[in-house]
């Protein structure tokens, strides 16, 4: 029987598997920098978190979520998004009554969403994320926002358009819904069934219609802007004073409202469009909410946030060459050239690694030749050739891969022998400016930046 991954999943292993470790791990190490702490919730939950976290009208409650009865007939979905979870997580566990506020988590996993599978779409795929939870302050909504900026930033992007709009307060927010709810009174007869529902559900979601008709009629609806009260405009300004100041460049975009219901004030999105034309929609989302934590029964608290699309994020990075070729490179390649050398090569090699050195033993066996080819191939800096001879001298015998050079080095002397090596081959690099070792000079294309561009772009 010949059986295939489910309808919108993916395969990741390979080339693409290294890509999604170096992107997630770019993604942690900003959030660590900015003072952010890990959090895994459970991919599992009562279904009602997601109902009433993410809300009824939103399109992921209505007809995305993937949602069953377990043995025991209770509820559950798998996960469409991670806030909701986080925030359950927070109020279950008091994290509110012992953290110090605000708490700030990040997140990484797959997520589920039964959507049609297409360009930069599936139905499981995988999202990175904070969330910034306790306070409510528009200057966090900054540092969430510039957070997810540096992120890209470092990961090489140029170019991000950042696309920022305020939902406003609830009496801005209830305001402008009784706006909608009139302006679309006189065209719901004609619109898509999904609209007719959010109509009664959400009037707030019609503006995220994706039917080309509806979206004639979205484009004369009214804005919210026409209805965000004192407060809500003032917190907005100072958002964007912030970012002015801080030099981010942004746009913003009256049209803007996110598709999950808790929003509330600043919302914003990351597009990017790769240098090829290609448009994979937006690749990182967020914004405040303040009736989250008191929806699961926690106080009165506000949070901020954002979610990338892992996919999305290595797809436009590897369409525009900005994925570094090789982030984590095999150092030695360790060739036994009989049996009887193999315990020498398992004891050097369990060394090398104890050191810090990626380190693979070839137990093929065969002609030298061969074994040092293979060696080439898996991109190895050093082959360590480990013989008869050699063991007699107590040593093994270094071929550096990028210079051909080789020298036979005590086997007690190997690691520092290594580290020299490397240490003496680093330089400054042309392309990112860092203390490096890669072997670029100055060909931007091979820098182990992977960011392909020169330093002065
Ligand atoms: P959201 O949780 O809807 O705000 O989405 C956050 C990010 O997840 C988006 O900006 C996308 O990058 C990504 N994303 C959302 N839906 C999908 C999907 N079906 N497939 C791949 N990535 C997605």
């Amino acid at each position: 029987m010949e059986v295939k991954n489910v309808k919108g999943t993916r395969d990741i292993f390979g080339k693409d598997s290294t890509s999604f470790q170096y992107v997630e791990s770019v993604m942690k190490a900003v959030a660590e920098l900015y003072g952010f702490d890990e959090m895994r919730p459970p991919v599992l939950e009562h279904s009602e978190v997601f109902v009433r976290g993410v809300g009824e009208g939103s399109d992921v409650v209505r007809k995305e979520m993937y949602t069953f009865l377990d043995k025991g007939g209770r509820s559950l979905t798998l996960r469409p998004e991670f806030t909701a979870g986080i925030i359950r997580t927070i109020v279950q566990n008091k994290l509110y009554a012992t953290a110090d506020l605000p708490i700030k988590q990040y997140y990484s996993g797959p997520v589920f969403r039964y959507e049609r599978p297409q360009l930069g779409r599936y139905r499981q795929f995988n999202q990175f994320g904070v969330e910034l939870v306790g306070a409510n302050n528009p200057t966090l909504d900054v540092e969430v926002i510039v957070l997810g900026y540096t992120i890209l930033a470092t990961l090489g992007f140029t170019d991000v358009t950042l696309k920022i709009n305020t939902l406003g307060d609830d009496k801005s927010r209830e305001d402008y819904k009784a706006a909608l709810k009139d302006f679309f009174s006189q065209h719901i007869e004609n619109m898509c069934p999904d609209c007719k529902s959010r109509y009664e559900l959400n009037p707030l979601r019609i503006l995220d219609c994706k039917v080309k008709e509806d979206q004639e009629i979205v484009r004369h609806a009214p804005k919210i802007n026409e209805y965000l009260s004192e407060e809500a405009q003032e917190r907005f300004e100072k958002v964007c004073r912030s970012l002015e100041l801080l030099e981010i460049p942004f746009e913003v975009d009256d049209t803007l409202v996110r598709g999950l219901d808790y929003y509330s004030e600043t919302v914003f999105e990351f597009h990017y469009t790769s240098k090829k034309g290609q448009n994979y929609g937006a690749i990182g989302a967020g914004g405040h909410y303040d009736k989250l934590v008191s929806e699961f029964g926690g106080p009165d608290m506000h949070g901020v946030g954002f979610s990338f699309g892992i996919e999305r994020v290595v797809n436009v990075m590897s369409d525009d060459e900005i994925l570094p070729d090789n982030p984590n490179p095999l150092i030695n390649y360790l060739i036994p050239l009989t049996e009887d050398e193999n315990d020498a090569a398992l004891m050097i090699a369990t060394a090398l690694r104890v050191a810090g050195y990626r380190t693979e033993i070839c137990l093929d066996g065969t002609k030298l030749g061969t074994m040092i080819k293979k060696a080439v191939k898996k991109n190895a800096k050093f082959a360590i050739i480990i013989g008869e001879s050699e063991l007699e001298q107590n040593s093994v015998l270094v071929k550096n891969l990028s210079t051909s050079e080789q020298e036979l080095v005590g086997a007690g002397d190997l690691i520092e022998y290594i580290d020299s090596i490397l240490e003496s081959e680093k330089h400054e690099c042309e392309c990112c400016g860092d203390d490096c070792d890669c072997d670029c000079d100055g060909d931007h294309e091979h820098c182990c930046c992977g960011h392909h561009h020169k330093k002065e772009d």
